[in-house]
């Protein structure tokens, strides 16, 4: 196949991949994005496997068939509420290709030149060992904070560990200068993605509290980056292309993110957070403060407000409770009452997590209303009915600077007349910390499954 038709077809993957990033950007057209993206990828795939001079198909097919079951077997059986850990995973599983490939095509490079100028191939194999490397294990760390293996959420510190980070990044440029010079030493290679995959823990274990969606976003865009140099080793402009554009969109989240936290990124990177000793326990916050109500109660409620607010979190997503709030919301419309949904940008475990279980539930996109739109209003709210949220109504944002949460911005509920928070316990979410709006005047705690709870309270309410 002659280079020109190759480049054209790259090219024409290029603007799909585009395509199909803008039409993620919309609930309504996400699907159809994915799919050009993934038409996409097939074409780049084949152009690339028709072009090169492939060795043995078998072992090609081989591998597509091995990861094709394994991602359709993941993909399958997969719950909604560990999607945020599996796309850590997938992060991570770019990284490591990325060293992989980066490395084969060094040690083949003595073997067999590729035509690239050495230059090119050392400093792009060092590139990508280093980032795919941090991202790898540093996609492992998030994924066992996500899953619950290592303390959810916690930050794991110990003395000297940003020094030991300090000296590690310094060994890793050493190291890549070493590759650049003596490229034909491979062992440089693997001493160089060693140092890293340490570093890549280090540097995560620390993260946590609400900061880890930026880590997460971060990660993913560091994948992106790894792929570009990769592309770089092997002189391919789709995959330069490709890497280039998930970590540019990965670094635009981590901004969003950022900015949703009201944190920088060297803050969330660096400025790890102290323990917060002098901060108030559980036992503090509610003892004896705490009222709870069942769906009876909390029905009559409803038959005096005229707007409600529904918040979402985390909480919907493991009770599954979408379509039962979407009821709920319809009935209280149909009884004449103004109902809205508060997306706070971290709700959940990962970017748009709300958005997406609602769109599921075909709620319409112009109820959801962003945390900025909202705040403003929310003290002529009536009811604010919070699902399975936790941190991101916790107003200990506002008022403790030693909290874990410390700044972020939350949804207003407890301006609200009252609150209604549905949710199985006094347990803390992410973050790992308690909660005083529970123990709030205006507050009514309903406890028990989200889903449960809220067909019960739709059954009270068509009841009453
Ligand atoms: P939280 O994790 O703060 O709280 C979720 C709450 O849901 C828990 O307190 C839990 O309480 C409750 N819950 C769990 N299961 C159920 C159930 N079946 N029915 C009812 N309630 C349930 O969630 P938020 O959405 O408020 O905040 C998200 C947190 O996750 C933030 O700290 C954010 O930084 C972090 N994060 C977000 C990511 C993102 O990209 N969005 C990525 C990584 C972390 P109980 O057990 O008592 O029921």
């Amino acid at each position: 196949m002659t280079n020109i038709i190759v480049n054209m077809t790259y090219l024409l993957a290029s603007v799909m991949f585009m395509y199909g990033l803008k039409g993620l950007t919309h609930p309504r057209t996400a699907v159809r994005g994915n799919l050009i993206s993934a038409l996409a990828m097939l074409i780049a795939v084949l152009v690339t496997l028709l072009d090169r001079r492939i060795i043995s198909y078998e072992l090609i097919i081989a591998g597509v068939v091995t990861g094709a079951a394994i991602g359709t077997i993941l993909a399958v059986r997969i719950q909604m509420t560990a999607m945020p850990q599996l796309v850590a995973l997938f992060n991570g599983f770019g990284g490591i290709a990325s060293v992989f490939v980066a490395g084969a095509a060094l040690i083949e490079s003595g073997v067999a030149p590729s035509g690239a100028p050495m230059a090119q191939i050392s400093i792009a194999t060092a590139a990508s060992g280093f980032i795919g490397s941090v991202t790898f294990w540093g996609s492992l760390v998030a994924f066992a904070k996500l899953q619950g293996i290592v303390v959810p959420g916690g930050s794991v510190q110990f003395p000297g560990q940003k020094l030991l980070n300090i000296l590690m990044t310094v060994a890793c440029v050493v190291l890549s200068v070493l590759i650049f010079r003596n490229p034909s030493d491979i062992m440089l290679y693997w001493a160089l993605c060693a140092v890293a995959s340490v570093l890549g823990v280090t540097v995560v274990i620390p993260i946590g509290g609400a900061d880890m969606p930026v880590v997460i976003a971060l990660l993913n865009s560091y994948s992106g980056l790894a792929a570009a140099s990769t592309g770089f080793v092997l002189s391919n402009n789709v995959l330069i292309i490709a890497g280039s554009l998930v970590g540019a969109s990965g670094l635009i989240l981590t901004r969003i993110m950022c900015k949703a936290m009201n944190r920088s990124l060297r803050n969330v990177l660096f400025g790890t957070l102290a323990p917060a000793e002098g901060s108030a326990t559980a036992d503090e916050v509610y003892a004896g403060k705490v009222k709870s109500a069942g769906p009876e109660e909390v029905a009559m409620l409803f038959d005096t407000s005229q707007r409600v607010v529904i918040v979402p979190g985390y909480g919907m997503a493991v009770a599954q409770a979408q379509h039962a709030v979407k009821d709920l919301a319809t009935l209280l419309e149909e009884r004449g009452q103004t109902v809205e949904f508060a997306i706070h940008p971290v709700a959940g475990r990962m970017p748009g997590h709300m958005n997406v279980l609602l769109a599921e539930a075909s709620v319409e996109y112009d109820k959801l209303k962003e945390m900025d739109e909202i705040n403003p209003t929310m003290a002529q709210v009536d009811v604010a009915l919070v699902i399975g949220a936790n941190d991101v109504v916790n107003p200990i944002a506002k008022t403790d600077p030693k909290s874990a949460i410390a700044g972020m911005p939350i949804i207003d509920v407890d301006l609200a007349r009252t609150t209604v928070v549905v949710k199985r316990s006094l347990s803390p979410g992410f973050a790992g910390i308690p909660n005083p709006l529970f123990a709030m005047d205006n507050t009514l705690m309903m406890f028990g499954d989200g889903k449960k709870a809220i067909l019960e309270l739709i059954a009270a309410l068509k009841e009453g």
